[in-house]
């Protein structure tokens, strides 16, 4: 049986729609792993450093989560977690499944004993990404009630330096 998830992300930052997902998931599962994926294509706006420990901040009270960092194919370190761990992925609207079944397709290729597992969002956090939330408080917008007070504050602080 499944115990454990691997929450794959840019994490950049996170938002009130991914901690509603790990929430909800560590209902389901003894251990929720977050894991900030370091990818060299991207230039995220926060270093790894600060994705984690906003996600460790957010996460403090909610039991059998854990943040992590990883590089490289996640399935690598879905395997190298080891025991009955599968991948989690949250599906807002319809334009995320395109790329999320074309990645879980090919995570199976890659192992067939890891399975994805998808929670839908929930509606009011459906629109809700980290590129809006950068966009919106690059030009000043109230984003407070949609990103964990620990980002917010460091959302003002970049934009404002
Ligand atoms: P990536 O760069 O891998 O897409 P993200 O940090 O943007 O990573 O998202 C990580 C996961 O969280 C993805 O499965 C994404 O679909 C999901 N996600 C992001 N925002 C939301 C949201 N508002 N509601 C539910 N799931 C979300």
């Amino acid at each position: 049986m499944i115990n454990k998830v691997v929450y794959p992300g840019s994490f950049d930052p996170v938002t009130n729609g991914h901690l509603e997902i790990i929430k909800r998931a560590s209902k389901m599962f003894d251990k929720v792993i977050v894991a900030v994926f370091c990818n060299p294509n991207k230039n995220p706006l926060f270093s790894m450093e600060e994705r984690v420990s906003f996600l460790e901040e957010a996460t403090k009270d909610i039991s059998g989560v854990k943040v992590d960092s990883f590089s490289g194919l996640t399935i690598n370190y879905v395997e190298s977690i080891g025991g009955n761990a599968a991948i989690l992925r949250g599906l807002r609207a319809v334009s995320d499944f395109e790329g999320e079944f074309q990645m879980s397709s090919m995570n199976k290729s890659l192992n067939s004993e890891i399975e994805t597992v998808f929670l839908m969002t929930e509606a009011k956090y459906a629109f809700l990404s980290s590129t809006i939330i950068k966009e919106a408080a690059h030009f000043n917008g109230d984003v407070r009630s949609l990103v964990p007070a620990c980002v917010y504050q460091k959302l003002i602080n970049k934009f404002n330096d």
